[in-house]
């Protein structure tokens, strides 16, 4: 019934899945200015000025974004200054994303569009850099970085559909034939079910939305709903936040925390996460919960543990102590991690928690306890947080290090599997 160009489609099991994507988010981030390849500082801000030539030539309005800075990649690890990227582009706003998005360079226009001005105090949770007089530098990172992040302007209907239509083409590009999209927007739904109806869908989609609003995305999927290519998923919640910014809730101490949070934080404690399944199992569909840290997947499995019969997702397990393996397995626990990421994480793992470092993604432990690869056990990527090749995974699963660093840089090389295990943790299980 479907008039699917995809060479896969028809035969559900042949291809790929993606299990963590946010698709809209990786169209708008391909359609940003890239400089996540630049060498140098000096390549950064030139690509800047001739993209900023080019739009005023143009005359095309609205903010230049740029996108995948990685300054400890360059020779001279600072980033661009406000008078550099107000001198390559002084007529609009200018927003330069690290690649972690948790950190940002602007130029005066882009920082004043949010409000700030030279005496704004740090807001909480943030940091507004400052050069030597004193005098901010562009320079923004967590909260201070939300407050400009917030300030570009929303994409129109349209803009938004041509970035999906990128996001999407890009993951069939790889070979995927599904994708989990890990916090769909509310108008993901209904654009894709037109997507569907003119022919248009590249690959198979399954939304999860905040778990707060699943009660009214579920009435909302009736309408959008394309058995097999379109479906809601279910909630998406968020247990803890991140290793790089030290708010993952691990178990453990970090070696050097934020003050006050020795273990990271807890934004969900168990009572919630227990809300949260009834919620979601109340219509039917499943609850993904991301937990990076060990005190996280923890107090999920915990929770999981007390609502019986709820299917439950844990997004990310980075760090899995080694008590709580063998219960993914025994609760019915599905467990979708991203080993590409542990060619980005390496340095703030051995920094942070070099005492826990045997128990990063344990994927040996998590198959010998019963995890099967590709239902109970699945890859992803978390793209655009890092770019969606399934190739990356693959090579992170098996060697445990970024290709050509030495073999002492891999992280827990006793938890690495064999390569045709790791391709089955991608292969898209097709429908029943
Ligand atoms: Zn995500």
């Amino acid at each position: 019934m479907t008039t699917l160009a995809h060479p896969a489609s028809g035969s559900p099991g042949v291809g790929l899945r993606e299990s963590h994507a946010h698709v809209a988010m990786l169209g708008r981030e391909l359609s940003a200015l890239a400089l996540h390849d630049c060498t140098s500082r000096g390549e950064a801000l030139d690509r800047i000025s001739r993209e900023a030539a080019r739009r005023r030539e143009a005359r095309e309005p609205g903010w230049l974004l740029a996108a995948g800075v990685r300054v400890e990649a360059w020779d001279d690890p600072r980033w661009p200054t406000m008078p550099e990227l107000d001198a390559c582009c002084p007529d609009r706003a200018c927003f330069v994303r690290g690649f972690d998005y948790h950190s940002c360079a602007v130029n005066r226009h882009a920082f004043e569009s949010a409000g700030l001005r030279d005496a704004t105090p740090d807001p909480e949770g943030g940091v507004i850099g400052r050069s030597a007089d004193g005098l901010p530098n562009g320079l923004l990172l967590e909260a201070a970085y939300a407050l400009v992040r917030d300030a570009i302007p929303e994409p129109t209907r349209d803009q938004w559909r041509g970035m999906l239509r990128l996001g999407l083409s890009t993951l069939a590009s790889h070979g995927f034939v599904e994708v989990d999209d890990l916090l769909s927007q509310p108008w993901l739904g209904a654009m894709l079910a037109e997507m569907h109806d003119a022919g248009d869908l590249p690959l198979r989609v399954r939304l999860f939305v905040p778990w707060t609003r699943i009660g009214e995305e579920a009435a909302a999927a009736r309408d959008y709903e394309r058995p097999g290519w379109v479906e809601l998923g279910g909630g998406k919640a968020f247990a803890d936040g991140t290793l790089n910014s030290r708010t993952a809730w691990m178990l453990h101490r970090y070696r050097d925390p934020l003050p006050d949070h020795p273990c990271g934080s807890a934004l969900m404690p168990e009572p919630e996460l227990r809300a949260a399944m009834k919620a979601c199992a109340g219509v039917g569909v499943w609850l993904a919960v991301h937990a990076i840290g060990d005190g996280a997947v923890r107090a999920v499995l915990n929770a999981r543990e007390a609502n019986p019969g709820t299917p439950v997702r844990i997004e990310h397990a980075e760090v899995i102590d080694r008590a709580d393996v063998p219960r993914f397995a025994e609760l019915g626990v599905t467990c979708s991690v991203q080993p590409c990421h542990l060619l980005y994480d390496t340095e703030v793992l051995k920094r942070q928690l070099p005492h826990r470092l045997d128990r990063v993604l344990p994927l040996r432990e998590l198959l010998a306890s019963g995890l099967e690869p590709g239902r109970g056990l699945v890859f992803g990527s978390d793209a655009p947080i890092v770019r969606p090749d399934p190739e990356d995974s693959i090579v992170a699963a098996t060697s445990r290090r970024c290709p050509g660093s030495p073999p002492e840089m891999a992280v827990a090389f006793d938890q690495a599997i064999p390569e045709e295990i790791a391709r089955a943790c991608l292969a898209a299980p097709g429908r029943k």
